[in-house]
């Protein structure tokens, strides 16, 4: 995988401040068809155009490459919600439109990369593997959010709590089998 960073690591100035305490992440789904690389002139135009309000998560993933857009250790606009963006780190899985440009099984590659990243994360947090750790968007926001998993692996039923429990634990299993693998200095890589 190829990891990409914005200009965010190597100046002073950032968009936000620290998380006060970072506890988990966020899988989205960014409904569109753009990959991560696409995401470097899509959030350089959102700047431009002073929408950085509209919203912006760490790290972007597709099969080969993460951008990581802004420190992980910093305040993102991703949830909606004041709570989950001082506290959780967000990693928006792209090409996740419905009936887009990927099948099922193909978006389900870049599912896979996200679990990676997602344990790169919780790794390099000291954080572990559970319900507490890994949340998804609609935990926290009324949004379809992750729209294109929820179609895959639940057949878009009914959203009440066990469901999300199914979806969280579906995230957790995949990205607990990345996590045992990791070792120390793979975290470099963590933006
Ligand atoms: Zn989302």
């Amino acid at each position: 995988m190829e990891h990409i960073y914005s200009e965010f690591y190597n100046q002073k100035t950032k968009i936000t401040e620290l998380k006060p305490d970072v506890l988990g992440v966020v899988l989205h789904d960014d409904a569109e068809n753009n990959n991560a690389k696409d995401y470097i002139a899509w959030l350089q135009q959102r700047m431009d155009n002073n929408e950085l309000d509209k919203g912006w998560a760490c790290a972007y993933v597709d099969k080969q490459t993460c951008y990581w857009f802004h420190p992980s250790s910093d305040v993102e606009w991703h949830c909606g919600d004041a709570f989950a963006n001082t506290h959780y780190i967000g990693i928006e899985r792209c090409q996740s439109k419905i009936n887009g440009i990927l099948s099922d099984k193909e978006f389900m590659e870049n599912e896979e990369a996200s679990f990676w990243i997602a344990a790169l994360l919780l790794k390099k947090y000291q954080l572990p593997v559970n319900r507490e750790t890994v949340k998804l968007h609609k935990m926290f926001f009324d949004t379809q959010c992750p729209a294109r998993a929820w179609s895959i692996h639940l057949d878009n039923t009914t959203t009440n709590a066990e469901n999300i429990k199914t979806l969280q634990d579906y995230f957790i299993n995949k990205i607990k089998a990345h996590y045992t693998n990791i070792q120390e200095n793979d975290t470099a890589v963590v933006g």
